[in-house]
């Protein structure tokens, strides 16, 4: 997976290519990330990347021209590694809400350039011209597109084999099965009295199993039902939600 990023802010990508699981992914050659700065290429003196609005109001926006040769650049890189065909995400408010779906589909992309606005945001006419997605990492809004970026791409990441220790831990992530994750637990056994579940130091795998189902069953239902309206629940996933509905109905 090749990433280029369009940013004026470059330093900010040292957090997830400096620390956690996903320097791992960097140090490893499993993915690369570049960043291409607007600001190389604004001719101007200042090196000005923004102005102010056309027909008045507060703020600066991001210039066509330096956001689109930077763009151009990005598409030209990743040819150079023989990407066919960069796909180019605009992070944006006003975008696709970001979901475990879009990721699943991002990950079969070869090379993502990732846009990442400031200020009032971009013009619009780079939008038109460069952009073949908007993506929105939620209802409210940021500085920049740099975080939402980088969200974007440690969520990418995850996936890919060799980025987290054990890949399996991926696959019991919330969302991933269409349910949320179930609770989790570690030493003491007791903390000022707050006992972990028994069943969890049973050592009886399958009991654990199907508790950690119903758990998650359980979230779900209770923080997201509108999760369970798009997931047929198999006989014994709906007997698990049941005596959990019928137990806290008592
Ligand atoms: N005036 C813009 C609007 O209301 O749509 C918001 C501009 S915001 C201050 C600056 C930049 O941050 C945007 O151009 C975008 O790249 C990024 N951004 C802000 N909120 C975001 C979100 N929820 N998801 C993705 N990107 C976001």
């Amino acid at each position: 997976m090749i990433f280029n990023v369009i940013s004026i802010f470059p330093e900010m990508f040292d957090c997830i290519t400096k620390s956690g699981i996903t320097k791992r992914a960097f140090i490893n050659n499993l993915c690369c990330l570049k960043i291409n700065n607007p600001r190389d290429f604004a001719f101007d003196p200042h090196k000005k990347v923004d102005d102010k609005l056309f027909g008045g109001g507060s703020g600066m926006v991001m210039k066509v021209e330096p956001l689109e040769l930077a763009i151009k650049q990005a598409v030209l890189e990743q040819s150079e590694l023989g990407v066919r065909k960069s796909l180019r995400i605009y992070l944006s408010p006003q975008g696709e809400r970001l979901d475990h779906k879009i990721v699943g589909r991002l990950l079969l992309e070869d090379g993502i350039i990732l846009a990442c606005g400031r200020y009032e945001g971009v013009d619009e006419r780079f939008i038109e011209r460069n952009i073949d997605l908007e993506l929105s990492v939620g209802d409210f809004v940021v500085s920049g597109g740099e975080l939402p970026a980088m969200m974007l791409i440690d969520s990418i990441l995850r996936h890919i084999p060799g980025v987290l220790g054990d890949i399996s831990s991926a696959h019991n992530d919330s969302f991933v099965n269409g349910l949320l994750d179930y609770p989790t637990y570690t030493v003491p056994r007791d903390y000022q009295g707050a006992k972990v579940p028994e069943v969890l130091l049973s050592g009886n795998h399958k009991q654990i199993k199907l508790w950690r189902l119903q758990m998650s069953l359980w979230r779900t239902y209770m923080r997201r039902p509108e999760m369970l309206q798009s997931r047929k629940l198999t006989k014994v996933e709906s007997g698990l939600l049941d005596e959990m509905i019928y137990n806290n109905s008592k």
